[in-house]
């Protein structure tokens, strides 16, 4: 790569204001819980997938104070 910067900052976001195709997803309602959720992806707020819980969401454990 020799050189990065082919137009200013200005000249790339008024390109990129005309695609708007990567930045919206396709939200659908999670079948699960509810949430707005890009379609064909696993629910971000409940981890499921096509009824299928596809990812376990890591709960913190707090470690038992010491007494
Ligand atoms: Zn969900």
């Amino acid at each position: 790569m020799t050189t990065s910067r082919r137009h200013s900052n200005s000249r790339r976001n008024n390109r990129r204001k005309n695609n708007k195709k990567t930045i919206v997803p396709h939200l659908v309602v999670c079948s699960n819980c509810g949430a707005l959720t890009p379609s064909h992806r696993v629910c971000t707020e409940c981890g499921y997938y096509d009824g299928k819980l596809v990812i376990v969401k890591k709960i913190k454990e707090k470690k038992t104070a010491k007494q």
